[in-house]
């Protein structure tokens, strides 16, 4: 009942706007019945399609179309709809509802293909209705199908229910924040006023900056359903003579609407290009903070075990060496409870600097927790990773905290090291469980010391 009333309305509509002797300019049914079926996919069912075909049989009849022709044009209608809906199948749920930049692009290719099919089969009522060969007809179904499809496809799939629809009026009346909100939407209005004014072939492109700036500030569904209202008034009004595209007769301000329309329109792709750009930034940032501890600019526990993993299985398939170091700064908690947090703070800030410098291109060095922080050495030996570690253990013992007191902090490390051969057996947290045993014995050493185990 839905699917075949809101076609039949539709259709009816298109019926009834359209020019005498011709296909009808603005015709909604098609891509309103796509969009409904794509959208609810509850009512693609037989009975779905076939209340469809009713809804449009039932438009033009009503309207005096003859049976021949009228099942000719149906047939049309419905294989935009059915195609645009059977290549939507193929794409993901996100894309179906526009929530990826490559969304936009599936939806140009999938109307593309509904406005093909139904130009193949309704191409030949044109011929037959109006007395235009099957090119002709086939060209003005494509352009109005694809026209109809792009523009109101998006407004459909993008609709998140009736229940996520705010419009309430706002509790503070007209406050500042309200007027700024609805400012992209003046915007808007105010360029259209001024395609009307100035008129010229630049006037098509004066709502574009506007556009943007509503997608900007809008959501999805009602940027779609701007730029749906949009597109109907130039559609309606650009052949009406609303907005006169034609150049002016003083070349000077046909000149002017152009430059104005081309200057207006460059602000698309620069707008495109610096969002992204914010994007990439904001991605770049957030992994960062992900990836890197805060405090000491090491790499996070989750980064070391993963990227560690990278290595180690790429030096297995090499059969290459590989080495870890586990360091604990030694009486940490003393140099807190002593000297405060803040000391304790800046000594680890102090020791990632003096170790890190040590260190080989390639190593990674992480804070696994606390005052614990491990290398992995990829292509060491012990002998290797032992003199890395008593390098760090020495550059550490001659690092001099200065402290408030105008007194200088001294503290040590001691440093657990293992060595193996990569081979399967082989895991990271073995490695590590073999220089924490190391590190242990350090400790029991009497610290700031280096001890070794395979
Ligand atoms: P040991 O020589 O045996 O390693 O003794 P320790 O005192 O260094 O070791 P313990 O594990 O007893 O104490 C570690 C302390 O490190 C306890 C904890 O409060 C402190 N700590 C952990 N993370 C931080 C941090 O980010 N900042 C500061 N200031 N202290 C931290
Ligand atoms: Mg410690
Ligand atoms: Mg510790």
């Amino acid at each position: 009942m839905i699917v075949g009333g809101v076609v039949f309305a539709a259709a009816l509509f298109g019926i009834l706007t359209r020019p005498v002797g011709f296909l009808a300019s603005f015709w909604p049914a098609n891509a309103i019945l796509l969009g409904l079926m794509v959208h609810n996919p509850r009512y693609a069912g037989p009975a779905g399609w076939a209340a469809a075909f009713v809804g449009y049989v039932m438009a033009d009849m009503l309207t005096g179309g003859g049976w021949y022709i009228t099942a000719w044009l149906t047939a049309a209608n419905m294989s935009s709809a059915i195609t645009g809906y059977l290549l939507f199948r193929l794409v993901s749920d996100d894309d179906r509802k526009l929530q990826r930049p490559v969304s936009v692009l599936y939806l140009f290719g999938i109307c593309c293909m509904a406005a093909v099919a139904a130009a193949f089969v309704g191409g030949g009522a044109a011929g037959l209705l109006f007395d235009r060969t099957f090119a002709v007809g086939f060209k003005l179904w494509f352009v109005t199908e694809l026209v109809n499809t792009l523009v109101i496809l998006p407004a459909i799939l993008t609709f998140p229910g009736i229940r996520a629809l705010s419009l309430r009026w706002p509790s503070d009346g007209l406050s500042l924040e309200t007027m700024l909100h609805c400012a992209p939407c003046l915007a808007l209005i105010l360029s259209v006023a001024a395609g009307v004014l100035i008129g010229g072939p630049g006037a098509l492109a004066f709502p574009i900056p506007a556009l943007l700036w509503c997608a900007l500030t809008y959501s999805l569904f009602t940027t779609s359903v701007m730029t749906l209202l949009l597109c109907i008034w130039l559609l309606i009004s650009i052949p009406a003579g609303l907005v006169d595209l034609a150049a002016p007769a003083d070349p000077i301000r046909s000149l002017d609407s152009i430059r104005l329309g081309i200057a207006l329109m460059a602000l698309g792709p620069l707008t495109v290009a610096s969002i992204n750009s914010g994007r990439r930034d904001l991605i770049a940032r957030l992994q960062h903070t992900a990836n890197y501890d805060a405090l000491t600019g090491a790499l996070a526990r989750g980064a070391f075990f993963e990227r560690g993993q990278t290595r180690l299985d790429e030096l297995i398939q090499g059969h290459g060496n590989i080495a870890v170091l586990m360091i604990d700064l030694d009486h940490f908690k003393r140099i807190n409870d002593e000297h405060g947090h803040g000391v304790g703070d800046a000594a680890l800030k102090a020791f990632f600097p003096q170790a890190a410098k040590n260190l080989r291109a390639g190593d990674l060095f992480g804070r696994l927790g606390g005052e614990e922080f491990a290398v992995l050495m990829p292509s060491a030996d012990m002998i290797e990773a032992a003199a890395l570690a008593e390098r760090i253990r020495l550059a550490v013992e001659a690092t001099k905290l200065s402290l408030p007191s105008g007194e200088a902090l001294e503290f040590t490390v001691s440093i657990g090291v293992s060595a193996h051969r990569a081979d399967f057996g082989t895991s990271i947290d073995a490695m590590l469980a073999a220089a924490d045993q190391a590190l242990y014995e350090a400790k029991a050493g009497g610290r700031n010391q280096v001890r070794i185990r395979n």
